[in-house]
């Protein structure tokens, strides 16, 4: 999981959605990824620009892995963007800035939002009705290059913030540097804001971003846990951080696969004399959200009692009424059944399967990492090796006069050696997930031209399983045949008899007669 949210896999992962499904998948700011795609970047940019020379953006260079807004900055042009030293040890991910953030107080703020993936097959995510607001401490002004380099104006981060002079610890939920989501919210409806399209925009956000994180989750989670073993059971709490724009719509920042759980803050009492001092936000927030993932992945649901007494409800009841009321255009939170005699309700709210109705379309390279699963092979494996592509070739009836085996070499050895020069994961040669998506969008985009790529590759997903399907029942009926000859064969030597060639081919009650 670590690895799937680093700024470049989740970059690349959400991309590979966003050429499918561009729409869908506009919630993530326009990125590219440093050094290898710097021509493009500068390229892009200049295009956007001639075709609208009103624009005028700025870009954020965040260093892959970084955290903490370590490393961070902002340019209003593609050649201030630092390409020698630190880029060439350090990758990043460039994106253009989203200049008109909604301001509270004048202030830029961003949104920590705790979602429990319970998990993975099936997909299960549950997503808590309250969450952080963490601010700037510097009002906000839109990027000039004169204020690019003050971060309290333009990062949100409580890490850089907290070492401002304008730092205020909250002792309640709706002042200070760090508020609760709700408290926000309660703000905006006040304002006429519709909070309900908001939720509903965020719980969108939430599964869209999943479904694209899990192809590749899947295929480390196959190499780590064998499948049909009762084995380990795993959950990953994740912190999304979200910035809501002007116009309320939720952009995703990034996702944390290890999101600080603390509930206490340093406060110094005298100089270079600290103490940590709970923080009652961070405790209303992340304590609901460790009990409730308690109650949720506990499989003997034993204990009740005992937690029961150590927990108190801290969710007020107009903030319940405001969250649990649902967004309008179906996506709400089901606060119904699920509280548990004598324990508070529960604020992690199950969003799927709950909507997977209406978001299960989308899951198209999940099919695609189950084909190349299926090719692998050889349990804790990541990578397609060179016989185990061309398998897939043959199994789903890829090749033809049109398309050779040799043709199908060149294709495995040209996407793999590309995306192995990016220097991804040298553990394993081969041809990774991503490699593999991108020889399957080729051959889809090959074999059904004039379609959209959504459609063009969901019909390849159809055609290979066809074909797979067909193959299994043969194999399976193959199987049976051989399952009753050795059968036979074992009735027919318990009984002492001597088969001859001639009754190979025949049902065991002709033999037993022959
Ligand atoms: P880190 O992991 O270092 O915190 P983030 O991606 O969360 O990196 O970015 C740090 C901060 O920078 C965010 O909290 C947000 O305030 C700001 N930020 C990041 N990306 C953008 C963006 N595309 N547009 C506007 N602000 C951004």
């Amino acid at each position: 999981m670590t690895e799937m949210v680093r700024k470049i896999t989740l970059s690349r992962a959400v991309r590979t959605m966003q050429d499918l499904f561009p729409v869908e998948y506009n919630f993530y700011p326009r990125s590219w990824i440093l050094p290898e795609e710097f021509p493009l970047f500068v390229d892009e940019v200049q295009m956007m620009k001639e075709s609208d020379p009103s624009w005028k953006p700025t870009f954020i260079v965040k260093p892959d892995g970084g955290c903490q807004g370590d490393g961070i900055y902002l340019v209003k042009d593609p050649s201030d963007v630092r390409l020698t030293g630190s880029l060439q040890s350090r990758p990043a991910v460039v994106q253009e800035y989203i200049c008109k953030p909604l301001l509270v107080d004048k202030l830029k703020f961003d949104i920590r939002l705790y979602v429990l993936l319970k998990s993975l097959e099936p997909l299960e995510i549950y997503i808590a009705k309250d969450g952080l607001s963490r601010f700037c401490t510097e009002p906000y002004q839109e990027p000039t290059v004169k204020n690019l380099h003050q971060v309290f104006m333009h990062l949100t981060n409580y890490s850089l913030n907290i070492h401002s002079g304008n730092f205020i610890h909250s002792d309640n939920a709706n002042t200070g540097s760090k508020r609760t989501f709700s408290s926000i919210l309660c703000r905006l409806s006040s304002r006429g804001a519709d909070v309900k399209k908001v939720w509903s925009d965020i719980i969108s956000l939430v599964i869209k971003t999943i479904i694209a994180l899990t192809p590749e989750l899947k295929v480390y989670y196959q190499s780590d846990i064998p499948a049909g073993k009762p084995g380990p059971t795993c959950f990953q709490i994740l912190g999304f951080d979200i910035l809501l724009m002007k116009n309320l719509k939720p952009m995703l920042l990034e996702v944390n696969a290890n999101p600080s759980m603390r509930i206490e803050h340093e406060q110094e009492l005298s100089p270079g004399v600290f103490e940590n001092v709970p923080s009652p936000v961070d405790e209303e927030v992340k304590v609901a959200v460790i009990r409730d993932t308690l109650r949720l992945v506990d499989p003997q649901k034993k204990k009740r009692k005992d937690i029961q007494s150590q927990t108190s409800e801290h969710v007020s009841e107009t903030k319940d009424e405001l969250l649990d009321a649902g967004p309008a255009d179906g996506l709400e939170y089901d606060t119904s059944k699920t509280t548990e005699a004598g324990l508070p309700s529960l604020c992690l709210k199950q969003v799927f399967p709950k909507y997977a109705k209406q978001f299960n379309y989308l899951r198209l390279v999940d099919k695609v990492a189950a084909l190349f699963i299926r090719f692998l092979g050889v349990k804790g494996t990541t990578k397609l090796g060179p016989t185990g592509f061309r398998t897939f070739i043959r199994n789903c009836k890829l090749s033809n006069s049109n398309f050779s085996m040799a043709s199908v070499d060149i294709l495995y050895i040209d996407i793999t050696r590309r995306w192995n020069s990016m220097g991804i994961d040298h553990r394993e040669s081969g041809m990774c997930l991503q490699a593999f998506v991108e020889a399957f969008f080729c051959l889809a985009q090959k074999k059904y031209k004039s379609l959209p790529l959504h459609e063009q590759v969901a019909s390849l997903i159809d055609f290979c399983e066809y074909h797979l399907a067909a193959l299994d029942e043969k194999r399976l009926v193959c199987g049976r045949g051989i399952l009753e000859r050795r059968s036979a064969v074992a009735t027919c030597q318990t009984e002492g008899l001597q088969l001859t060639a001639a009754a190979h081919n025949t049902p065991p009650k002709a033999q037993s007669h022959s």
